[in-house]
């Protein structure tokens, strides 16, 4: 059987399923090819959805325990049923994977089930259950995501030793986990086996923590962690880890191997690019192992366009999203564009850390004139109510022009406060701009207008 398609979409994550909608609304007959029964790609089924439902549980948990007694609420006999907040979680991730199967309905997307490969130009082959389905497209988006990276030396058993994805599921909270990887997937998801009572041991090859986030914001995030109980080995890079017996044994330069009952290796992850065709079609893959396009997503194939994990840049959903979009509008109207210095990115820890735009580091090294201005969560009346006043707000903006070149956050809900500097930077906003700004009172967004201030030394509350 042939069918003719406008696009044919392979992979339904946050880049694919956005953007066969988006073609879809364009008028383009659109397919989506996935070969997971759910919708929605790593983001939905096993990523950042499930991972915040368990961040919000456990903060709750941790919450009853330990916060709630300074507001003179007393309870007695907290604990976790650890089965039904796993249920909790997997019935969040079903109705949003349903969902995405109901937006396809409604916008005439028609989802094929199946992996899906290219067959030489034009050409995507599906199997599923043993059965072939050729679909022919005039244009062809790549959009097959990530999976979990791995190092030589762990003898991975998807179970006692896994990604994040065991992690999202252990059936018991460890007694002893260990981390290895401090980046956004060891962070967020030692913080919640640490708030459920486990022992967090998180072992990281850098002397930092969250590489590619502001120096000063990822060295007080680092303090903060600490003091909650995660324990850091910095500078400590991991060589092995095996199974044995009931437990695991973590190996690592320079140290005596560690015992514990779990792994979990949160140490980045790769392209899925593995049988794609792209040989068919001539794309090879850059040293990373990602897909190479231009600036609008096109690869060196014809008619066959990639977004999301499997290219270049920060793998995160927002991106691959605004990817999808900008790429299937180029296509159709002529014209679509991403602003990768409008970014925001997001660690889900308690607090938050959040950041868009360049870091001080990066303005340093780049020779770029810049002045800073800070202002922390301690001096901000709202943060005072909520009991959350660690952290604060760091703005730099050109030295000359006073354009804000980015704004770094470590704080109560940074996640959401990040949203009014995204703005501001995609349209070209002075830190003098979002300093006269009026903002509510009280709220944490203030903490924001003050850093504004303080660029120019002027803030008021301190
Ligand atoms: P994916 O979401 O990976 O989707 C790709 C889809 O393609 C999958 O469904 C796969 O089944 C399918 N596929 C692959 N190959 C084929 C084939 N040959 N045929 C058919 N189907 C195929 N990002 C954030 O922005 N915020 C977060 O809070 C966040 N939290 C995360 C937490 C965890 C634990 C993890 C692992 C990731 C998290 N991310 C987060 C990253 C985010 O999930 C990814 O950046 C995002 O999902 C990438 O979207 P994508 O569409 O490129 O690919
Ligand atoms: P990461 O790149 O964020 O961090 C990996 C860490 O592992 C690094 O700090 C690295 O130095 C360290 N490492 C590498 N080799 C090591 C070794 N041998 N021993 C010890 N440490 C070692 O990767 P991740 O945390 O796995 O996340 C993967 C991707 O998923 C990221 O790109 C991230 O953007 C995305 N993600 C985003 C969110 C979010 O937006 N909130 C949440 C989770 C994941």
């Amino acid at each position: 059987m042939s069918d003719t398609y406008d696009l044919v979409v392979v992979g339904a994550g946050p880049g694919g399923y956005v953007a066969a909608i988006r073609a879809a609304q364009l008028g383009l007959k659109t397919a989506c090819v996935d070969e997971n029964k759910a919708l929605g790609g790593t983001c939905l089924r096993v990523g950042c959805i499930p991972s915040k439902a368990l961040l919000e549980s456990s903060e709750r948990f941790h919450e009853a325990q330990h916060g709630f007694a300074a507001h003179g609420i007393e309870v007695d006999g907290v604990r976790v049923d650890l089965k039904k907040m796993l249920k909790r979680k997997d019935r969040i991730v079903r109705i949003l994977t349903k969902g995405i199967e109901g937006l396809f309905k409604k916008n005439k997307v028609e989802r094929v089930l199946g992996h899906g490969r290219l067959d030489g130009p034009g050409k995507v082959v599906v199997e599923a259950g043993g059965e072939t389905r050729v679909l022919e497209a005039k244009h062809i988006l790549l959009a097959t995501g990530s999976k979990v990276a791995t190092l030589p030396g762990l003898e991975m058993d998807w179970d006692r030793i896994g990604g994040s994805t065991q992690a999202l599921a252990y059936p018991e909270v460890p007694e002893h986990l260990i981390v290895i990887g401090a980046g956004v997937i060891g962070l967020e998801l030692g913080s919640v086996w640490s708030r459920l009572g486990a022992k967090v041991t998180v072992l990281e090859y850098l002397d930092r923590i969250l590489p590619g986030i502001d120096d000063e914001v990822a060295a007080a995030t680092h303090k903060i962690l600490a003091k909650q109980g995660l324990e850091f080995r910095l500078g400590t890079r991991v060589t092995g880890a095996r199974v044995e017996g009931e437990g695991c044994v973590v190996t690592y330069d320079g140290g005596e191997p560690i015992t514990c009952d779990r792994v979990l290796v949160a140490v980045g992850r790769k392209p899925n690019t593995e049988n794609l065709g792209l040989d068919t079609v001539g794309i090879e893959l850059d040293p990373r192992g990602r897909i190479p396009t231009d600036a609008h997503f096109a690869t060196s194939a014809p008619s066959v366009s990639a977004i999301g994990d499997v290219i270049a840049g920060p793998m995160l959903a927002h991106k691959a999203e605004e990817e999808g979009i900008a790429c299937v509008e180029r296509l159709v109207t002529g014209y679509g564009h991403v602003n990768y210095d409008a970014i925001p990115s997001v660690v889900y820890t308690h607090p938050e850390v959040a950041g868009v735009g360049r870091t001080q580091t990066q303005l340093e090294a780049d020779g770029v004139p810049f002045r800073s201005g800070s202002f922390p969560f301690m001096a901000n009346g709202r943060a005072r109510a909520l009991g959350d006043t660690d952290g604060f707000v760091k703005i730099l903006a050109h030295a000359e022009t006073d354009r804000v070149l980015g704004v770094h956050i470590v704080g109560p809900r940074a996640g959401a406060l990040i949203a009014e500097a995204a703005v501001a930077m995609e349209f070209g906003a002075s830190s003098e701009d979002i300093a006269r700004s009026c903002h509510a009172h009280p709220t944490l967004a203030e903490v924001v207008k003050e850093a504004a201030l303080a660029v120019d030394g002027r803030a008021l509350h301190i």
